[in-house]
């Protein structure tokens, strides 16, 4: 299967190249030339396979150039012991129309982790596929989650270095404490002055400078990305749409061919963009819901068909989802306009901010997706009604998704089958769960944790609990100016 380029079609790609590349050299985001389709045969065969074959099998219907091999090998090593749930992604039920996928089981408790204990195994096997002799860095922006989960797949991957960089106004304590005390030798990673998108504009700039690029290329050494915009970061989370479906069917709430909703708290449109794919693949999705928290752009987006980034940015209790510029709608756009708009749009985006797609992008997007928002005070009555009536405690991620589907489901007067992806576990974000349960939560670190055991009675992740006491390694925070010298020093 070839790979071609948002803002360029007639570009043509492996999949390695892609993956190997994260971005296209004229700054569009890799996708498959075309979509495989499943057969309902298909679709039933995976009814009875374990997380890792299913992964196998879906993320082997887009690369042909890797043998069943070497997938299952990377499965093995992606998705085993270093998961606290056997399942890998359990499906919580709550009732019979409402469940929750939990992608938190992972090494650091958040659902990044299904697509970064995947990555750096499809990256390093891409690099030798097409030859590549230079060590690649892996350049990160992270509004926290991605970040952690990056470092802890690539920490002390042979021909690979890792920096990190995360806004100082804009990650949780514990978050904060995940990635200063990453471990590794080929490690780095360093707060930035500002918010998530001065932190992302830092690094899009990095990528975008040739003449760095060419002093790092004197040194045999070439940037990727582990951001969201990797194709090999999207791939691996198509796979739990289709296994969450399964476990529906298993549990017998559904029959097979049953549609379902996916409802989705979005930040980079990757998570829920996985989503969309696995509709096109033949899941039987009626609707993906897309959830924001305050920082509503993809909402406005959804609604009226104009996004526009000139607006407050809200600090909120759900900082993976504080973003204004959503990189993985591109990927949408270009799928659903049959022109070359896209560039376009990207384009009026970088320099007013704002762009608006036309009426048929517009209608295609409501027939895949309904879109709602949730204030922290919502999410934090939910966390707190969820677990004072069903003993179910969410994060505050997962929280914003459960309100924007209450909210749905009471304007349509209807209840219909539906995933929530939960995407973090309530002890990354102890502070705004104590807080939502009534509990003092001006403690720091290690402590919180505590506390929130104590407060719900439930057991802390063992990767977080690890953390008490340990030293921080990694205490700089720089201006967005420094940030390629920052890279630089680190790899001399
Ligand atoms: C990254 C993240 C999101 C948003 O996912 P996108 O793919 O960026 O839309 C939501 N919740 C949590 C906990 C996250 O870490």
């Amino acid at each position: 299967m070839k790979y071609l380029s948002t803002r360029d079609k007639e570009k043509s790609v492996s999949a390695a190249e892609a993956i190997a590349q994260g971005l296209s050299d004229e700054g569009g985001l890799f996708l498959p030339e075309s979509i495989p389709l499943l057969e309902q045969a298909e679709l039933e065969s995976l009814l009875k396979m374990h997380y890792r074959d299913r992964a196998v099998f879906i993320m082997g219907k887009f690369l042909d150039e890797f043998s069943k091999e070497e997938l299952l090998s990377f499965v093995k090593q992606a998705y085993s012991e270093n998961y606290d749930d056997e399942s890998i992604a359990p499906t919580h039920f709550l009732n019979d129309s409402t469940g929750f996928l939990e992608l938190w089981h992972g090494p650091t408790c958040a659902f990044k982790d299904m697509a970064l204990q995947m990555l750096p195994l499809l990256l390093t096997a891409s690099l030798k596929k097409i030859g590549e002799q230079r060590k690649v860095c892996i350049l990160v922006a992270t509004s926290g989650d991605t970040g952690k989960a990056a470092l802890e797949g690539f920490a002390d991957v042979s021909g690979t270095s890792i920096v990190v960089f995360y806004p100082r106004d804009g990650v949780s304590d514990v978050q904060k404490l995940q990635m200063t005390t990453q471990r590794g030798e080929n490690v780095l990673v360093c707060a930035v002055e500002g918010n998530f998108d001065d932190t992302q504009t830092g690094v899009k700039e990095i990528f975008g400078d040739k003449d760095f690029a060419e002093k790092l290329n004197e040194k045999s050494i070439f940037l990727s990305s582990a951001n969201s915009i990797n194709w090999g970061r999207l791939l691996p989370q198509i796979v739990y749409y289709f296994s969450s479906y399964c476990d529906y069917v298993n549990s017998g709430r559904i029959k097979m061919g049953d549609e379902i909703d996916f409802c989705v708290p979005t930040g980079n449109f990757g998570d829920i963009l996985a989503g969309w794919y696995a509709k096109k693949m033949g899941l039987p999705i009626r609707r993906l819901i897309c959830a924001s928290n305050s920082n509503n752009v993809l909402t406005d987006f959804i609604k009226t068909g104009v996004y526009d980034r000139n607006r407050k940015f809200f600090t909120t209790i759900s900082p993976s989802m504080d973003i204004l510029v959503s990189s993985n709608l591109e990927r949408l756009l270009f799928m659903l306009s049959d022109d070359s708009a896209v560039k376009g749009w990207m384009e009026e985006l970088k320099t007013t901010g704002k762009y608006e797609v036309g009426e048929k992008v517009l209608s295609a997007i409501a027939a895949d997706f309904d879109c709602g928002f949730a204030t922290d005070e919502e999410a934090k009555l939910c966390i707190k009604k969820v677990f004072d009536t069903e003993g179910y405690l969410m994060d505050t991620h997962t929280a914003d998704a459960f309100v924007v589907l209450e909210k749905l489901r009471r304007e349509k007067g209807e209840t219909f089958p539906t995933v929530i992806v939960s995407t973090a576990s309530p002890y990354k974000f102890c502070d705004s769960v104590l807080e939502s349960l009534g509990q003092k939560s001006d403690l720091s670190g290690a402590k919180l944790i505590n506390a929130l055991e104590e407060a719900s009675g439930t057991k802390a992740p063992l990767p977080l609990c690890g953390l008490d006491g340990k030293r921080p390694r990694f205490s700089d925070c720089i201006a967005k100016e420094d940030m390629s010298k920052a890279v630089f020093n680190f790899l001399s």
